[in-house]
């Protein structure tokens, strides 16, 4: 809210024959502070105001026409009213729909009648306050102006926006046009031809392939001239790279005529052929796409994300990938990598997901610096009427009010105000660095694909389209008319268009033949392809350094005053640091980022409480407790160029994780680790497991060193914070797509964090993390251990002294390991191993016969889990054990929870008798229960 202008502070409202034009502005700016909220302006003014209003009662229309003494003043005062009436409810009255059906009664607020000024003559002249138009002008006028500006082919939503900078800024390109965009001939001429190529393209696709599907962009073909601009003003503006995400619809046709995706390369799809021979690959509007252009600012880089069926889940994905772009290059603030999403309006008002991102797109951690959303608005979901099944908002986009965004609706069959406002958009992103939506109103002029009968369901809709005119004819008959053209002219630019399509030549404008895949701020992936799991690498660091780096990391700044309970914490890696006790997790997890960073490697990490770590565990930033001032030690490892962010990120799981892959893929030369509070919180986020993380490599050949760290453990905390759902993982686990592993001590998790960035192997790493273990006295290790070696797949048992004398053979994966161990040493087993599988996938099955070889008399092998039967590890380490065992005629007997429904029991009592019974049952004797059913 602006502050009152002093010099003109008026505690009521004047009275007199006119308004002087500072206290005009003045009374303007009461004015729409009085519409937003009544309260927020002085009394006398509310009332002044609320005497003007409820013009639509007959007593008040009355007095306003009766009365031909009215003061001007008043008049003055209502005309205010009545243009900010417009600003505010004008997009009600604005022809945004192609299909011309009858609109909806525009509110009442935006007549004459309303504001009591239908009396008003056209010699009556008035000052038209903050309206952008030049000196004292009629009510006529203004009216005029008002409605050119807002009830056009633009219906502009921004009086919601908080800033009345950004409002100003808006009211200002929207009014001084006031629907006269002012388009030289040339400019007209090539939006025209890009609406040909729009419609030339489908038209051909239609002939070639028919009846397949493609999503065709028809009806909303004015897409295209609208990314063109968009990507040919940002260029302008120098802009870099975007990054573009987008559902199936007219994803070809961009494909084609902005990227250039060559004709023949789509051809191939169409007629499935594979694109190459590794990988599973996908459908072909799936796809992605990288290619350069040549803009008024020179080249910039495009890179169209590869996108699931799964509408809306990619807008988190391009926004991580923007930010990973942006910390590349030093973009900090986003002028040279810019987001584009491209959206359905079902799938917009629809998917929550949408409003998980919009959530992030101002706060620290997830900030691109604003995205640009066109959502194309075909006025259907499917089969599904959008205003009576698809939505309980008016828009589509409402949702976007949430950030206080513009929202700027735009007849598709204005093909103008669609570049027009497409200028804007961007302009407006450059300046506020804030998300801004263009609605894009269109139609579908096929049925959800080309397979389809729209008008089964939607009868009256469909005929209407079937009669109507494309975007491309009727603009061209409007250049037509206006000289600028001719239709023969038209046909021959149609003809020419399919030509070339039939020559393999690109067809996109100002396409960079030469393509330069590392433009922008690609990274170069070429180390990253085609390695391998297994291969070794020392993940150790000198062990004087880590002393050094642990000790400097647990000693904040002469006069820091931190938390008693955190100073503890600190005091104890001190001592760890001097060898006077073995490091705990804490300690080891901390370590290995900061030798990463000394090894010159990025640290992104993110989660509901990561900087503190939601087991107090963490502490990666510490709060001085007087001041409230926060430090980050490990950003001060090299204060010049800090490596190290850790965010604690909004209480989403799927736009958060979404954001983390999109990031990982573009920043091969980061750890990007995203932390569930609990490992079950991932289930809110299987969308990305299942859609990107587990499969995007084998689809479509991007690789991702995401790393996501799901605290696990059966610790009697109930159904919900038990498991992380190994089981799940493990079932998605093949050819190579991730890891899953289940470290068991400081030192396992700090060679495989270091491992996920010095092998040049950038695959998903699922870390099953401790709870109870963070603070477990057995569960801690030497310094030595973080010095030298690298991350063991299974650990051998070392307190078999004699490995001769082992009979039995225990299995295991995670916290159970302790208790097992403890059992292990206070009775007399010394003929009972245990191995930990600190990997599951890939299976090292290399190392797990080895050591099994290790005890040739065992002849009882068992694998022991916290977690019932069905679930956990069982189920995918049983089948890949026993062909290990086959050779010495055994198989593998289990000892797990019953099956169950829930993941754990919620009674502690329960849950302890089944952790007794489990722990009997692994050292006792082998009976009928411990054996699972046979695997295959
Ligand atoms: P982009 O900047 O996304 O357009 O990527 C440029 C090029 O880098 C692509 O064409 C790919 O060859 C390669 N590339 C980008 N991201 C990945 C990734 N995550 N995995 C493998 N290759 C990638």
């Amino acid at each position: 809210m602006n502050e009152m202008p002093s010099r003109h502070r008026l505690d009521s409202p004047v009275s007199g024959q006119e308004l002087h034009p500072d206290n005009l502005a003045f009374a303007e700016d009461l004015l729409e502070r009085y519409q937003d909220d009544p309260d927020s302006v002085p009394p006398a003014w509310a009332d002044y105001f609320r005497s003007l209003e409820g013009a639509p009662r007959p007593e008040r229309r009355r007095r306003s026409t009766d009365r031909p003494d009215l003061a001007h003043e008043q008049l003055q005062i209502r005309v205010l009213q009545f243009i900010n009436a417009y600003r505010y409810l004008g997009h009600f009255g604005a022809r945004l729909d192609p299909l011309e059906r009858e609109p909806p009664e525009p509110p009442r607020e935006l007549s004459r009648e309303h504001h009591g000024l239908d009396q008003v003559g056209p010699d009556v002249t008035f000052d038209p306050g903050s309206l952008f138009i030049d000196g004292r002008v009629s009510l006529d006028t203004i009216e005029r102006v008002l409605k050119e500006t807002y009830c056009a082919g633009i219906g502009a939503e921004y009086m919601h926006l908080m800033a009345t900078d950004e409002k100003r800024w808006l009211q200002e390109r929207l009014e001084s046009a006031h629907g006269h965009f002012g388009f030289d001939d040339d400019t007209r001429l090539a939006i025209l031809e890009r609406l040909t190529a729009a419609e030339g393209l489908e038209r051909y696709l239609h002939r070639r392939y028919v009846g397949q599907k493609r999503f065709s962009l028809e009806g909303a073909e004015s897409l295209i001239p609208l990314l063109n601009a968009l990507i040919q003003r940002g260029g302008a503006r120098g802009l870099q790279e975007f990054v573009v995400g987008m559902a199936h619809r007219g994803r070809l046709n961009v494909l084609v005529n902005l990227f250039g995706k060559s004709p023949e390369e789509l051809a191939n799809e169409f007629e499935g052929r594979p694109r190459d021979d590794r990988g599973t690959g996908d459908v072909k509007y799936h796809m992605g796409f990288s290619s350069d252009l040549d803009t008024p600012g020179g080249r910039v880089h495009l890179a169209l994300a590869f996108n699931p069926s799964h509408l809306e889940i990619v807008t988190p994905v391009v926004e991580g990938s923007v930010r990973a772009r942006q910390v590349r290059v030093g973009d900090r603030k986003g002028n040279r990598v810019m987001p584009v999403v491209i959206h359905g309006d079902a799938a917009f008002a629809g998917q929550g997901v949408v409003m998980e991102t919009l959530n992030m797109s101002q706060t620290r951690g997830f900030s691109t610096k604003g995205t640009v959303h066109v959502v194309v608005n075909n006025q259907i979901g499917f089969t599904t009427s959008t205003l009576k099944d698809a939505r309980s908002t008016h828009y589509a986009t409402d949702v976007a009010k949430m950030v206080n965004a513009p929202i700027l609706h735009v007849n598709g069959d204005d093909p103008e105000a669609v570049v027009f406002i497409t200028q804007i958009a961007l302009d407006y992103r450059m300046r506020f660095g804030k998300d801004v939506v263009i609605d894009l109103v269109c139609y579908r002029r096929q049925g959800h694909n080309e397979a389809d009968e729209p008008a089964a369901t939607q009868p009256h809709m469909y005929r209407r389209i079937r009669d109507l005119p494309t975007t491309r004819e009727r603009y061209a008959r409007r250049l037509i008319r206006e000289g600028l053209t001719t239709e023969d002219a038209q046909e021959q630019a149609l003809e020419d268009y399919r030509g070339r399509l039939d020559a393999g030549q690109p067809v996109a404008l100002s396409l960079l033949r030469e393509r330069n895949s590392h433009a922008g701020s690609s990274t170069n992936w070429g180390p990253y392809l085609n390695q391998t799991w297994d291969q070794d690498v020392d993940t150790g660091a000198p062990a004087d350094r880590l002393a050094r780096t642990l000790e400097q990391l647990s000693t904040p700044p002469e006069g820091f005053r931190l938390n008693d309970r955190v100073q503890k914490i600190l005091d104890a890696r001190v001592a760890m640091a001097r060898g006077e006790q073995p490091l705990d997790w804490g300690a080891a997890e901390t370590l290995a980022y900061g030798a990463l960073i000394q090894d010159g490697y990025r640290i992104r990490l993110s989660g509901q409480d990561s900087s503190r770590g939601t087991f107090f565990h963490r502490h990666a930033v510490l709060h001085d407790q007087e001041t409230g001032k926060a430090i980050v030690p490990l950003r001060r490892l090299d204060p010049d160029h800090p490596r190290f962010l850790v965010i604690d990120s909004l209480l989403s799981e799927e736009g958060v994780l979404a954001f983390e892959y999109g990031y990982a893929t573009a920043a091969p030369e980061a750890l990007v680790v995203w932390e569930a509070q609990f490992g079950d919180f991932v289930n809110g986020a299987q969308v990305v497991i299942d859609q990107f993380i587990s499969s995007g490599e084998q689809k479509w050949g991007r690789l991702s060193g995401l790393t996501l760290l799901l605290p696990h453990g059966y610790e009697g905390q109930g159904p919900e914070h038990s498991s992380a759902r190994p089981e799940r993982f493990l079932q998605l686990a093949a050819q190579e797509n991730m890891q899953v592993c289940v470290p068991t001590t400081p030192a396992q998790m700090f060679h495989l964090l270091r491992r996920q960035m010095l092998r040049p192997y950038r695959k998903p790493l699922i870390v099953m993390t401790p709870k109870s273990l963070l603070r477990h006295k057995d569960a801690v290790s030497d310094l030595d251990a973080l010095a030298t070696g690298q991350y063991q797949t299974v650990i051998d048992d070392a307190r078999i002294e004699d490995p001769g004398k082992v009979k039995r053979v225990l299995m295991t994966s995670g916290r159970i390991f302790y208790d097992l161990a403890a059992r292990q040493a206070e009775g007399e087993h010394a003929d009972t191993a245990i191995l930990r599988l600190e990997q599951c996938y890939p299976f090292p099955e290399a190392r797990l016969t080895e050591l099994l070889g290790r005890y040739p008399e065992a002849d009882e092998f068992v694998w022991v889990q916290d977690e019932p039967e069905n679930q956990g590890y069982l189920e995918f380490v049983a089948p890949r054990i026993n062909p290990l065992l086959a050779v010495r005629g055994q198989t593998l007997h289990a000892v797990a929870r019953p099956p169950a429904a829930a993941p754990a029991v919620g009674y502690p009592e329960v849950h302890k008798a089944q952790l007794k019974d489990l722990l009997e049952r692994a050292f006792g004797p082998i009976s009928s229960r411990d054996t699972p059913h046979p695997t295959p």
